[in-house]
């Protein structure tokens, strides 16, 4: 049902896009009947409703009715090398062979294992977990079993999973109590800092009862509000020298933007960091590594001794493994990590150049494997090479831009691409070909946004 508040530009671009996906728009009407919000991903709402994937190879997924997209989701990040690459689908499919789940201790969790320590640069010992929530679930327990302290620090924008323990502060505006169902307890016990502000952390790690600083090392998610200069830096000579913990959350950044992720990019050290996504080859699975002697609380103890009681049905899944081992052999090198760097930057570039040409002044930046747009710029780029961001107020380019972003979303989608809205992922499945045709289609996106007064 469309808002009567709803400008007819955007009622328009609905209907254009529920004309074109009629059997996506049948499965949302079955979804609606038993999904909350008619979805399994809070990310994955889309109005009037989301496209329905069928299948997906490389670049490319295709939708129920039959129209390709150039995919920019990338498995929520997991994808480094696209989807299906042949070498992680012959892993799995060996694997399946042999059996899903034995049970028992298994050769591929030591190889998986023993590739984490040997590219992280933390990584004495790892414990795998099922997700990259769990995995930053068990670093907080680990923080506070060493510490003996309570309080954790994070920051405003950065997501460390859904558990209650770190769902806070994640969204504007910040500050917000409890969410329903969430522990007030919970929230108390995280002291909120303004991302970069380091005289925040200062001030929180003086109280003396702060187990752990926590953050996506290269800044809320995926560098929406990019980490500033030497605040790594700084970070890990505060808790030291306070007696906290410094842990990395890599989920995302963990062997993309560096075999050894953001921790061997920047050259700082944690104590504990957490990964899922590319660390398991697009199949589930977290894990957190870090110190042996911080890891030690999941030894089994003298008697008498308690220890953090860590089972976990699927930690260490044999698929997961099998499919970790040949993501993390295959990326271990550097050079897909390189090679996705440098097309997401020719992207960057070429996106900017149409936003220029056409005159809208949105922006697109990011420093990785990756493309975000800035919806809320006071003027339209120079040229693709103006792509900073550094003189906006985090607030601003954290906040969501909700009718632009679904307008450029439904936009590209008929232009046979697909991204969030507000962030992309680039893989090495995006090859100079695939980008000419992602450069093509957002420029008539941008023509279409605009035509409907809606950039
Ligand atoms: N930390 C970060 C930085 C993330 O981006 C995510 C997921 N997007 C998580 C933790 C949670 O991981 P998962 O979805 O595997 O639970």
């Amino acid at each position: 049902m469309q808002s009567r508040m709803q400008p007819l530009s955007a009622v328009e671009l609905d209907a254009a896009y529920a004309k074109a996906l009629p059997n996506s728009q049948q499965l949302f009407a079955r979804a609606q009947q038993i999904f909350p919000d008619g979805v399994t991903h809070d990310n994955r709402r889309m109005q009037p409703f989301p496209i329905y994937i069928e299948r997906a190879e490389g670049a490319y997924k295709w939708d129920v009715d039959g129209h390709r997209y150039i995919d920019y989701w990338m498995g929520h990040g997991a994808l480094l090398l696209g989807h299906s690459p042949p070498q992680i689908r012959q892993a799995v499919i060996d694997q399946m062979q042999r059996g899903t789940h034995y049970g028992a201790s298994h050769a591929q969790e030591v190889e998986w294992g023993e590739w984490v320590c040997r590219l992280v640069p933390c990584a004495e010992m790892v414990r795998f977990t099922a997700s990259g929530t769990e995995a930053t679930h068990m670093a907080l327990r680990l923080a506070r079993a060493y510490t003996e302290k309570r309080r954790v620090v994070k920051f405003a924008g950065h997501f460390h999973g859904w558990h209650e323990g770190l769902e806070v502060g994640v969204q504007p505006p910040y500050n917000a109590g409890p969410e329903p169902g969430q522990m007030q307890e919970a929230v108390e016990a995280v002291a909120l800092c303004p991302p970069n502000d380091l005289a925040a952390v200062r001030a929180a790690l003086a109280a003396g009862d702060v187990a752990a600083v926590i953050l996506e090392p290269t800044g809320g998610h995926f560098g929406t509000v990019p980490i500033t200069a030497g605040f790594l830096e700084a970070l890990r000579a505060e808790t030291s020298q306070a007696g906290a913990l410094l842990i990395f959350d890599e989920v995302v950044t963990g062997f993309r933007v560096a075999p050894g992720g953001a921790q061997a990019l920047f050259g700082v050290m944690p104590d504990l960091s957490t990964f899922a996504k590319v660390l398991a080859g697009g199949l589930p699975g977290g894990a957190v590594a870090g110190r042996a002697d911080i890891l030690a609380f999941l030894d089994t103890k003298a008697a008498g001794q308690a220890k953090i009681h860590h089972p976990g049905t699927f930690n260490a899944n044999p698929l997961s493994a099998a499919a970790g081992v040949a993501m993390l052999s295959a990326v271990a090198d550097g050079e897909a990590q390189q090679f996705a760097n440098g097309q997401a930057a020719m992207l960057r570039h070429g996106m900017n150049e149409i936003l220029a040409r056409e005159k809208v002044a949105w922006r697109v930046y990011g420093k990785h494997s990756d493309w975000k747009l800035y919806y809320g710029a006071d003027a339209p780029p120079r040229d693709g090479n103006d792509q900073s961001v550094d003189d906006v107020p985090w607030q601003r380019l954290d906040s969501r831009h909700p009718q632009q972003s679904s307008a450029l979303r439904q936009a590209l989608i008929l232009k046979g691409i697909d991204f969030n809205g507000g962030r992309a992922l680039v893989g090495t499945c995006h090859t100079d070909a695939v980008i000419a045709e992602t450069l093509a289609g957002f420029a008539a996106a941008v023509r279409a946004v605009k035509e409907h007064g809606l950039a």
